[in-house]
């Protein structure tokens, strides 16, 4: 790692209380600004454990991780000042509209009450949830829910933004609104750490990735790389 990445992780590990084998063993890696970082990995390989050390919502059990310069083991509120995060499954309320979502989230971000509406539209706009902003979020489909989980994931521009599965339940056209969007971000110099069970996914968005297999990095580099060392059967040799 180097002082410029955004994203800094040296041998994190977590073993949950009661377990023995641990559930994401020693990762390392740096991420860089412009950079997608991609987590692919079968069900239980531990990506959404990742996730969940980097935003504080479980302890660590060894090792560490360095957001924007900021400790997750000592500045937890620094890191989430600069992260944002879309989780696995959707923490949104049925009864309020998108709008109000985004309303509610800048406040709680400390976007400036002058800016609010601003920044709420600029979301609406970048995922494309115009005609559905005026509607309470329990009327929205899957795909909709995941595109407002991810506007709230950004509404602040975080240097760091945290996708865990975005693209779940969406439909082609909708998946490549939302690439779209990432992408537009990760061009103005932020970085993404995502995962993904679609290699598709990998292809259109990840600068490099990691395949994950049973809490560790498996191998880790450019699509290049990882087709290059496995073939283009290297999906199926990593059992994905
Ligand atoms: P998915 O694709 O299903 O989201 P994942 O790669 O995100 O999978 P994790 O949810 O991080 O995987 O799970 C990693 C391992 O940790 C699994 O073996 C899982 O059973 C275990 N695990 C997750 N949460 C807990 C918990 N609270 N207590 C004990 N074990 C847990």
């Amino acid at each position: 790692g180097s002082s410029s990445d955004i994203l800094q992780i040296k041998d994190l590990s977590k073993t949950y209380t009661g377990t023995i084998r641990p559930a994401v063993d020693r990762i390392c890696v740096g991420v860089l600004p412009g950079e997608c970082f991609g987590l692919l990995g079968v069900n239980g390989a531990g990506k959404t454990t990742t996730f969940k050390m980097l935003t504080g919502d479980i302890d660590v059990t060894s090792g560490e991780a360095v957001v924007t310069g900021y400790s997750i083991l000592t500045n937890i509120l620094d890191v989430h000042q600069n992260m944002g995060y879309c989780p696995q499954f959707d923490a949104i309320d049925d009864l309020l509209t998108g709008r109000e979502h985004l309303h509610l989230y800048a406040r709680l971000r400390g976007v400036p009450e002058s800016e609010i509406s601003r920044v709420a539209e600029w979301g609406i706009q970048k995922l494309g949830l115009f005609e559905y902003a005026g509607c309470t979020a329990g009327t929205y489909s899957g795909g909709n829910k995941r595109k407002l989980s991810t506007a709230i994931a950004m509404i602040d521009c975080p240097a760091l933004l945290l996708l865990d599965e975005p693209t779940t339940g969406m439909d082609p056209h909708s998946r490549r609104f939302l690439w779209n969007s990432i992408t537009s971000v990760i061009q103005g110099g932020r970085a993404v750490v995502l995962t993904s069970h679609s290699m598709e996914e990998c292809e259109a968005l990840c600068t490099r990735l990691a395949i994950m297999v049973n809490g560790t990095f498996k191998c880790l580099g450019t699509i290049q790389h990882l087709k290059y060392k496995f073939g283009d059967g290297y999906v199926v040799t990593m059992k994905i």
